[in-house]
């Protein structure tokens, strides 16, 4: 949140002057103490209220001018709040001129607390070392930024970068998730034989690699993307809207699966906490919930396609640099032409958005994968993913994968 808040804060010159270098600063000074005095602070970000989760603009906490332009005063309660000893929270209130964005330091310039009431700890299911709290604005002072009326579309530059984290956490944990398997299929014998030679067991480590792979990916993919967007890139910014919703709702609804998938494969030792993968399976499903849970994230895939169809067109130039390497992913991209054409009724679209943005990811995932993915992987991946008849579970790669070639560069030994 603390550098996903710097684009945010661009939106007010003068505030992103004074604290983007504390935001950008590599070392935290500790402490209740004026942000502004400090050499680096950390940043939270306050949206969430009781009736107001994805569709923040039912927020009621209110923000009322303070005396001095752009201050407010801040009074209402935020049911989620994570990172609550942050130094400055980004927070959605109404202003007079509708739903708006502040700038709320926990310690005011003259040393004071902010009226900021921490109330209660979240007591999570998983996700314990980051603290989420809720909490109670009582006149909180905090600085607008951006226009008033104008909150969502200032936070939302908060929101891309989050979910860009989403993707990327996904990505990784899977990774993580991936690694242990391998290591313990390596060294463990059942039957006579390690696990990791005996074939149905090749099959799971083998798919649980690809989708890893391909995950990852598509999330580094689209962080560049992210990158070179801020740097000015029109096309890399289309590609990133879309791309990045696409890439958020699949990725990160594929990653508790395949956590319990991973967990699995190490048997009743992948249960216990000794093993880490307890925390990997309670950590999995957050990143999917976080900054627009699923339905939410393939909804917004539909309003990107019908508000900016230049996105469109620039995930199919995107996804066609992948043409003719592979016939099942020129077939599913002319599928998905196909579709779009086809969109038709709003609540009907809505209604399949999940299965179109499923598809999306995975052409998109493709297509990376054919241009940059090891041949087996690609291979593996348009088979069981954009082709053909594959069962729902993973360790269901149809017959002919080259799992050897997958399997070998997997492990924790393996360089990716
Ligand atoms: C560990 C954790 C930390 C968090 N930290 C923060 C934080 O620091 N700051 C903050 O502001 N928030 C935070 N949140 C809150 C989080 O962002 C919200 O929980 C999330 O946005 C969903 O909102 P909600 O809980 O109100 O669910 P709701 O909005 O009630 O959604 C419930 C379900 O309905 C679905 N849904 C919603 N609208 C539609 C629709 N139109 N059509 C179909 N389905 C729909 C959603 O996808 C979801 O599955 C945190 C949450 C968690 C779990």
């Amino acid at each position: 949140m603390t550098y996903a808040a710097v684009p945010a804060l661009r939106a007010r010159p003068e505030l992103a002057e004074v604290y983007e270098p504390l935001l950008t600063s590599r070392s935290y000074d500790f402490g209740l103490r004026v942000p502004t005095e400090k050499r680096g602070i950390i940043a939270g970000m306050s949206m969430t209220e009781k009736q107001g989760g994805s569709d923040v603009r039912a927020n009621t906490t209110r923000a009322v001018p303070a005396g001095e332009p752009g201050l407010y005063a801040l009074t209402g309660h935020k049911w989620f709040t994570s990172a609550p000893m942050s130094d400055v929270f980004l927070t959605l209130a109404q202003a007079p001129g509708g739903l708006s964005c502040f700038l709320v330091p926990r310690v005011l310039p003259d040393g004071t607390r902010n009226a900021i009431r921490l109330q209660r700890l979240k007591d999570k299911l998983g996700n314990r070392s980051n603290a989420s709290s809720e909490i109670e604005y009582e006149g909180a002072l905090g600085r607008l930024v951006g226009e008033e009326g104008r909150g969502v579309a200032t936070i939302i530059r908060m929101v891309n970068m989050t979910r860009l984290d989403c993707a990327v956490s996904s990505a990784s944990g899977m990774r993580l998730g991936l690694v242990q398997a391998v290591h313990h299929a390596t060294h463990r014998s059942a039957f006579g034989a390690r696990l990791v030679d005996q074939p149905l067991m090749r099959n799971v480590l083998a798919d649980l690699a690809v989708e890893a792979e391909a995950a990852t990916l598509a999330a580094l993919r689209l962080a560049g993307a992210v990158d070179r967007a801020a740097r000015g890139d029109a096309e890399e910014e289309q590609v990133r809207r879309l791309g990045l919703a696409v890439t958020k709702y699949w990725v990160c609804k594929r990653a508790p699966a395949h956590a319990a998938e991973a967990l699995e494969c190490l048997g009743g030792n992948g249960y216990v906490e000794d093993s880490g993968l307890p925390r990997l399976y309670r950590e999995s499903p957050l990143p999917s919930i976080w900054e627009g849970s699923g339905n939410v994230a393939a909804l917004d895939v539909l309003r990107a396609m019908a508000r900016q169809p230049q996105a469109v067109e620039a995930y199919f130039a995107e996804v066609d640099w992948g043409a003719g390497a592979d016939r099942r992913l020129d077939a599913a991209v002319a599928g998905l032409r196909k579709e779009l054409a086809g969109l038709g009724d709003p609540d009907a679209a809505a209604y399949g958005a999940r299965r179109l943005v499923e598809r999306l990811a995975l052409v998109f995932q493709g297509s990376l994968l054919v241009r940059h993915g090891h041949p087996a992987v690609a291979d593996a991946f348009c088979a069981s993913r954009l082709d053909g008849d594959r069962g729902l579970a993973f360790g269901t790669l149809p017959a002919g994968v080259d799992t050897a070639s997958i399997i070998e560069r997997s492990g924790p030994e393996a360089a990716v």
